[in-house]
């Protein structure tokens, strides 16, 4: 197979919004057909009725979208193998599961909900393995046609083999092998006519031509049953790569609550695409090197399914923030800028009252300084507006009964500065020390609490230049006059 022949898919399920697994998911795949120039398919497996979420099909393909992992064929895009949706593709799963009754490789079960409550209470009882009891592969022809006459409702099952070892080799884990003993006669079509996952997920991937099956480990139980189902249908049978379990920082499974995992929230909370994508690029994947910091074009270069291990995945939220820094860090001024006037409007804070000079010397003040763009109204609010408030604790160690005199010199010196620069006011400052006979610690503490209420920030000197001469006065007055 040449490289450019690699298809491979993202196949959710439309049970809720699209939560950071899933999206470690879509982007390996994603990353594997570019790394190859392949084709990347989104397919939306939503035969599951009862789990149907309204809504989180658009909200999958908005994340995806928004995240940058555009795909090739899918809803929406088309393509020659579709439809993608499989609540559309019904009558070829109905088509495909009449060939394995044929063949008898499945077969036709009218067990009703109860019978099967009861036995698997009895299996429970006697400490045996939950498994179909095959009471429906011992009926005979006429039993199964007067049956369905009847109308009776009926499964289909597939007939697992007794006595074999299902082999199978996957990128990630090697030689992989299951008795046939474990795997249970799994349901292919249920008795509404849906089919289930599992014959859904192998027809597809068989007609929508995958070469690559790349999916979380909780679904690697489930492959021993698409291997039987391959060789029943008489299909090649695609590579499988099965990603390790995403774990939290005490190693117990993710949680899958929506509202943690989420990747609506990350998003709302103010990641950045870039930093997430970088992130959940490293749930089990490493360039090989101490390398950490890629951006999507990288990641497309590097990528590879070798490079993916066995053991689990650390969620480590630090690790996240950090890349959060590092990929704000490295956005032009322009863009931060766009980023800056965005969240100053969504917290009604008035953009047309700060010019972009402005705004583009608080970025290069707090740079070094910033996680999130949120960050820049609050760690350094005084950029914005005077400080309501003081911090007490720096109030108690910084503020001495003679700072207000010192203060009211320093004011009175920096009124008669002309445009000054940062060296201006700080070259007044030490004049002021000076002929206080005082020195420069005792001026500079009371100041930065004067004009930004805090006790720590960007240079003192480059607040002043930025909040301009004015401002800065009006701010000493302020705190002379609320601190005594
Ligand atoms: N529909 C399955 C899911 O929700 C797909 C698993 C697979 O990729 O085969 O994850």
């Amino acid at each position: 197979m040449n490289p450019g022949d690699v298809r491979v898919r993202f196949a959710p399920s439309p049970t809720g919004f699209l939560h950071v697994g899933g999206l470690r998911t879509a982007l390996f795949n994603y990353l594997f057909a570019r790394n190859s120039g392949g084709k990347f398919i989104l397919r939306i497996e939503d035969t599951d009725r009862a789990r149907f979420v309204e809504g989180a099909v658009e909200n999958l393909i908005s994340t995806l979208k928004w995240a940058g992992l555009e795909y090739d064929e899918g809803p929406v895009v088309g393509g020659e193998y579709g439809p993608y949706i499989q609540s559309e593709r019904l009558d070829i799963y109905g088509k495909h599961v009449e060939m394995l009754i044929e063949s008898g490789a499945a077969y036709r079960c009218f067990c009703t909900p109860e019978r099967l409550e009861t036995m698997r209470k009895e299996q429970e009882k006697k400490k045996l393995q939950p498994k179909y009891d095959r009471t429906c592969l011992r009926l005979s022809p006429e039993e199964i046609s007067s049956n369905i006459s009847a109308g009776k409702p009926f499964v289909v099952r597939l007939r697992v083999p007794d006595d074999t070892v299902i082999k199978f080799s996957d990128v990630i884990r090697g030689e992989v092998e299951f008795s046939s003993e474990r795997v249970d006669d799994q349901v292919l079509i249920k008795s509404d006519g849906y089919p289930t996952y599992h014959l859904a997920n192998v027809v597809d991937d068989h007609h929508m031509r995958i070469t690559h099956v790349i999916r979380g480990e909780e679904w690697l139980s489930s492959t021993p049953k698409h291997v039987l189902l391959y060789r029943a249908f008489g299909w090649d049978i695609p590579t499988f790569a099965h990603l390790p379990l995403l774990l939290n920082p005490d190693k117990s499974k993710l949680s899958k609550r929506q509202g943690d995992v989420a990747v609506e929230d990350y998003k709302e909370k103010g990641y950045l695409k870039e930093a997430l994508v970088n992130f959940v690029a490293l749930l089990g994947w490493n360039p090989g090197d101490e390398r950490e910091i890629f951006s999507i074009a990288e990641l497309e270069k590097e990528f590879s399914l070798e490079k993916v291990n066995k053991s689990g995945a650390v969620f480590n939220v630090e690790k996240l923030n950090w890349l959060n820094f590092q990929h704000l860090r490295k956005k032009p001024d322009a863009m931060v800028l766009a980023m800056l006037k965005e969240h100053l409007m969504k917290v009604s804070i008035e953009v047309s009252r700060f010019n972009d000079q402005y705004l583009l010397s608080v970025i290069a003040a707090m740079r070094e300084r910033v996680t999130f763009v949120k960050d820049f109204t609050e760690k350094s609010p005084y950029f914005f507006a005077a400080p309501k408030s003081y911090d007490p604790g720096v109030v108690q160690k910084r503020w001495k009964p003679e700072s207000a005199v010192y203060l009211k010199a320093l004011a009175a010196e920096f009124s008669g500065l002309s445009d000054p620069t940062k060296n201006d006011y700080e070259a007044a400052l030490h004049r002021t020390a000076e002929s206080l006979g005082v020195g420069n610690g005792d001026i500079i503490h009371p100041l930065r609490l004067s004009v930004s209420g805090m006790g720590e920030g960007p240079g003192l000197f480059d607040i002043l230049s930025i909040i301009g001469k004015e401002e800065t006065v009006r701010r000493i007055e302020s705190a002379v006059n609320e601190l005594k």
